[in-house]
């Protein structure tokens, strides 16, 4: 979805509000793509601020499908975004990093998947998990634990006391 920014921009107090579908049905974080869609049209306020600049204020919400890091199951992960940009006119500003922090922007016109896109990986989670305290899977015969316990050594050495112990054995090989 492409928008044509030039009346807010070329004209001074103006503002424009307005709803969108988007049509973004992935998004891609680290080198991995989840699929989602948009769970609402997108609401955008644009306001001019000044002469050839604007303030966008957009509201959204998504939700794509994860797997949880822990066991791997797939979860909903819902992502809202509540953002203000600033955009420029073509040639309004003289410094050229602040088109450089509008890659969404061509001329006036805004690519609406671009702008959204970038703040959908900007707030992707740090830890996606199906409950905060999934028990995950185990390394050593793959069981579920959310599902129960199995026979294996989960036993975690400290590496403090892994290194004292190295410290013992040492000495009595001396
Ligand atoms: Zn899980
Ligand atoms: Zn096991």
């Amino acid at each position: 979805m492409f928008l044509n920014l030039t009346e807010v921009l070329t004209n001074e107090e103006k503002v424009v509000t307005m709803q969108t579908e988007t049509q973004i049905t992935q998004v891609t974080v680290s080198g991995e793509t989840y699929p989602g869609h948009a769970l609402s049209p997108v609401s955008f306020v644009f306001t001019n601020t000044g002469r050839g600049k604007a303030v966008i204020e957009a509201k959204a919400a998504f939700v794509f499908t994860a797997a949880c890091d822990r066991c791997l199951k797939s979860v909903e992960q819902e992502i809202t975004l509540r953002f203000t940009r600033e955009v420029w006119a073509p040639d309004a500003s003289s410094d050229p990093a602040v088109y450089e922090e509008q890659p969404f922007m061509d001329g006036f016109t805004l690519d609406v998947e671009d702008l959204l896109i970038s703040e959908i990986v900007t707030s992707w989670p740090m830890k996606i998990l199906c409950k905060p305290d999934c028990k995950g899977i185990c390394p050593t015969c793959g069981r579920d634990l959310n599902t129960g316990t199995c026979d294996c050594d989960h036993f975690v050495p400290d590496p403090r006391m892994a290194a004292i112990k190295d410290i013992f054995e040492a000495e009595r090989e001396v």
